[in-house]
């Protein structure tokens, strides 16, 4: 099935930051959080909070500790006033775009005016921003509110944040027609308005739309309402469990957008799901090119034959002859490893990737025994390399294993809280690039007795790619990272500022495979892996500016960057050398 995904679904500004904040307290360990109501229109999502410590309050207790923090759609002064009185420290995640609505309305409030509220008499923003225009407000919901109105002072209009524009401008066109007069603020905030456009613009490009969000979301609820208006079939879901199979069988071309409280590991969840279905008269060809797609990248056997034949073009490189053994070595161990991987970081994979650990565990022992086997075999190649490269992949191999195993020391780990090696902060993303490097670089170097400035040189250019590799990894998984606690790059220095590694990165790339075949380093053909740089520079385009969304597909695209690379340098080896 194709599947356009919205570029502005999932979480919101307020909302992200709303999380963060609730995040940052857990990870600085601090005891007796809770949020004062929800803190988001998501069960999900609270729930994973819920399981890290983070209580729900529902009312003011009478007594508390700790920190209470205020979620992003506010509360009322009042409320704000009591948590306070109880000693306990407030942390406010109010959005800062509901916080500007409260100030307008407090500003008229003083100067003695009136405040009608277009919104959801009941939503939790709504209640809030109540508190602030007491005691003369009212709230129009809908047409049915209009005749109980009375108004006998000056007055302001002003929209719930998340009030579709058309329903603001209908209704305050409305009062103003029976109360002239009025000043009008449309406080709709723009993610709320950019995500409304989208989906109008989306509809037109699809035959049905799915909604991820929470069922008592309301910004959720008003995408479905716009593109039902659309005449569009709209599917609202939860999880990717609630999605109607039947009635998608319909349909051959979907777009999915999600609520503001969304998640994106829910919204890739979903979009999997969506991608690997069939739909209308789509069975055939292209369905089962997908799936082999599917069952190459979540065996983990595509990422290891481009691991492979990276190290056959690294040792063409370095001007060794393309050993076969070089490229069962490097497949045997990259296979071994990242299977043994998924196997020890379930809990993560639980929320990023759940059709990944699904697949491990239908197929756990196949999975386990193959990679136990391939291990074994690279270990067995390297020893007829030689005592050196066999202590090399021994030993990487060992730390991989217990990368997630608790062999720090208690007395030290007390000092570094960190009692394992993934603990360490962006460990994972650094530590894989240098172990791929290792067998598809250093290993054949060192077989071949290379030494020197060439085998620096294309050790920094392997390790810049995979890194590059991992790291996009990382910025597609950083919510559910986040959330479960996991420290990877995208989380330590967020994910604008790990993108501005990976440009930089792939800039590095490019300029060290033009530069060293100048130097004599490399051979001149090296730069025939320039045009695999660029196809990784738009691939990594094609996803920061929406145009490609994260999914089978993209992962596919990303790890066609080894075998691309490779092919290119063994063609232009063959053709010039
Ligand atoms: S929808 Fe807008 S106002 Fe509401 S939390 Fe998100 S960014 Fe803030």
């Amino acid at each position: 099935m194709k599947v356009i995904l919205a570029k502005n679904a999932g979480f919101c500004m307020g909302v992200r930051r709303a999380v963060e904040i609730t995040i940052d307290l857990v990870r600085r360990e601090e005891k007796g959080i809770a949020t004062f109501g929800p803190l988001i229109h998501n069960p999900q999502v609270l729930g994973l909070l819920e399981e890290r410590g983070v209580k729900v309050l529902s009312g003011i207790p009478e007594k508390a500790s700790g920190t209470v923090i205020i979620r992003a759609h506010g509360v009322p002064p009042k409320q704000k006033a009591a948590l306070k009185a109880l000693g306990v420290k407030v942390q406010d995640a109010t959005c800062p775009r509901v916080v500007k609505v409260q100030a307008i309305i407090k500003k008229y409030q003083r100067q003695g005016y009136a405040t009608i509220i277009i919104g959801d008499r009941d939503h939790a923003e709504v209640v809030g921003l109540m508190g602030y225009a007491e005691p003369h407000v009212q709230v129009v919901s809908g047409d049915a509110d209009l005749p109980g109105l009375q108004l006998s002072m000056p007055y302001i209009i002003v929209s719930q944040t998340t009030q579709d524009n058309a329903t603001f401008q209908r209704l305050s066109g409305a009062i103003l027609a029976r109360f002239p007069g009025g000043q009008v603020f449309e406080t709709i905030c723009d993610s709320t308005r950019k995500r409304q456009e989208e989906v109008k613009n989306l509809c037109q490009k699809v035959e049905a739309l799915v909604v991820v969000g929470g069922k008592t979301s309301a910004n959720t609820q008003r995408l479905g309402e716009i593109a039902e208006k659309m005449g569009r079939a709209v599917f609202l879901v939860e999880t990717e469990a609630d999605l109607d199979w039947q009635g998608l069988a319909a349909f051959d071309r979907v777009g999915v957008t999600a609520g503001a409280s969304t998640p994106t590991w829910m919204i890739n969840r979903v979009v999997r799901a969506l991608e690997s279905f069939p739909g209308k008269g789509r069975a055939g060809v292209r369905a089962r090119l997908f799936q082999a797609m599917w069952y190459l990248l979540a065996s983990n056997l595509y990422v290891a034959m481009g691991g492979g034949l990276l190290a056959l073009s690294s040792a063409l490189l370095l001007g060794l002859e393309p050993d076969p053994r070089y490229f069962l070595m490097a497949f045997g161990y990259l296979f071994a490893m990242h299977n043994l991987n998924r196997f020890a970081n379930q809990e993560a994979s639980k929320f990023n990737d759940p059709a990944r650990l699904a697949f491990f565990k239908a197929r756990q022992w196949p999975l386990l025994v193959s990679s136990s086997v391939a291990l074994a075999g690279a270990l067995g190649l390297a020893s007829r390399f030689g005592a050196g490269p066999l202590l090399l992949l021994a030993t990487m191999s060992v730390l991989g294993i217990l990368y997630s195993v608790r062999l720090i020391p208690l007395a030290i780990a007390r000092l570094t809280k960190v009692r394992r090696l993934k603990e360490i902060p962006g460990s994972k993303t650094f530590f894989v690039a240098l172990a791929w490097a290792f067998v598809t670089v250093l290993l054949p170097a060192w077989e071949g007795r290379r030494y020197g400035l060439p085998v620096v040189g294309l050790f920094t250019i392997v390790l810049a790619i995979v890194f590059i590799r991992n790291a996009l990894f990382d910025v597609f998984d950083v919510q559910g990272d986040r959330i479960v606690g996991k420290e990877t790059l995208p989380v330590c220095i967020g994910e604008k500022k790990t993108m501005q590694v990976l440009y930089l990165l792939i800039g590095l790339v490019a300029a060290l495979l033009f530069l060293l075949p100048g130097v004599g380093l490399l051979p001149g053909w090296a730069r025939a892996g320039l045009p695999a740089i660029l196809y990784m520079f738009v691939m990594v385009q094609l996803y920061e500016h929406g145009k490609i969304c994260h999914g089978v597909k993209l992962e596919f695209g990303l790890e066609t960057v080894f075998p691309l690379f490779s092919l290119a340098m063994l063609a232009a080896r063959l053709l010039f050398a």
